[in-house]
């Protein structure tokens, strides 16, 4: 049905690294599709790029590379990640495509985007959008690479998980009842278009964790509305909370939220007064609960095939102080813990 010998299922991940990291400009064009038939649980994965410039990677696929069923009451839902968002000749090949085969609908996720400022190309891609049979979106970029995580299907093109923390440095780092040297910052942004990234920074000798974040995660974004979540392994400091809100005043279309490990330097009155203004200007803090140090297990951490949930019970009593002591913090009450 399908003829596979152009190129195979499987893709390096050195080739996927390159052609999908978002802040790299391969002159190549990659295409990596999921395909499903009705209600059936198996899938077809296949994987193409341009061939030359003449045939782009989408119309190959389309025109090469797909092949009809003999029925057309049975759906077929295509998925695709690209790495470069289609042309606008690619945009009008694919709606005239699906003109022809009303049973596909094509999921479209893209690395980056192709010519992004020329009126031709958003023209193309707003109309692409606007088909009832296409869905596009930016890839869910995890950190600097764009995640298939298509690893618990076992296909190879995944990702790896390079971007992710090592468990021993998150076990290590959000002890709630001890100090490291290292602040680890876990982030998730929140689009309004679903997509979600996340990614992560710690501290270095220079800055503070919260502040790499805020010079470095949104210098190059533009300001669309999101909404933000840290899972920091320890609290912000009374100058980092500055620092927040001085960005969220800058930023009004963003919200955020913090959940922390433990309080650093609660004694401190800075740092208190710092925490107090943050909620007072509508940011959510709380200190991590159980619930919280699995989640970010399960998407932050390379965790090892059988380590799939964190839950370290042990750690309710210091969740249980932490907690009380920012309930003190938020009264306006001296310190409750003695460290
Ligand atoms: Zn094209
Ligand atoms: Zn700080």
């Amino acid at each position: 049905m399908y003829r596979k010998k152009m190129r195979g299922m499987y893709i390096s991940k050195k080739a996927l690294k390159n052609q999908f990291d978002p802040s790299k400009f391969p002159r190549e064009t990659y295409l990596l599709c999921k395909l499903r038939w009705g209600e059936s649980d198996r899938s077809w994965i296949h994987w193409v790029k341009n061939y030359s410039d003449n045939y782009h990677a989408e119309v190959y696929f389309l025109e090469k590379i797909f092949r009809m069923k003999p029925y057309t009451n049975v759906n077929c839902s295509i998925t695709w990640y690209l790495s470069w968002s289609p042309c606008v000749n690619c945009c009008y090949e694919i709606l005239d495509f699906l003109e022809r085969h009303k049973n596909v609908k094509i999921d479209i996720h893209v690395a980056r985007l192709y010519f992004k400022d020329s009126e031709g190309t958003h023209r193309g891609l707003k109309k692409l959008a606007r088909s009832t049979q296409v869905k596009i979106n930016v890839m869910n970029m995890e950190g600097k690479f764009s995640c298939a995580l298509w690893d618990r299907e076992r296909y190879c093109w995944y990702f790896c998980c390079r971007w992710k923390i090592q468990p021993k440095d998150f076990k290590r780092n959000y002890l709630p009842g001890q100090h490291p040297q290292v602040v680890y910052l876990l982030y998730e942004i929140r689009w309004r278009n679903g997509s979600i990234w996340r990614n992560w920074f710690s501290n270095n000798r220079n800055q503070h964790a919260e502040v790499n974040f805020l010079e470095n995660c949104f210098s190059d974004v533009p300001p669309a509305p999101c909404s933000i979540t840290w899972f920091l392994s320890t609290s912000p400091c009374g100058k980092c909370s500055r620092r927040i809100l001085e960005f969220l005043r800058t930023h009004r279309n963003v919200t955020l939220e913090i959940y922390a490990a433990k309080l650093f330097r609660h004694q401190d009155m800075r740092n208190r007064q710092g925490l107090c203004n943050l909620v007072m200007n509508g940011v959510s803090i709380r200190i991590m609960n159980l619930a919280d140090y699995s989640y970010c297990w399960k998407r932050f951490v390379a965790y090892q095939h059988g380590e799939d949930d964190y839950w370290p019970q042990n750690f309710a009593a210091y969740i249980f102080l932490n907690w009380r002591e920012l309930g003190h913090i938020f009264l306006g009450l001296p310190p409750l813990l003695p460290y």
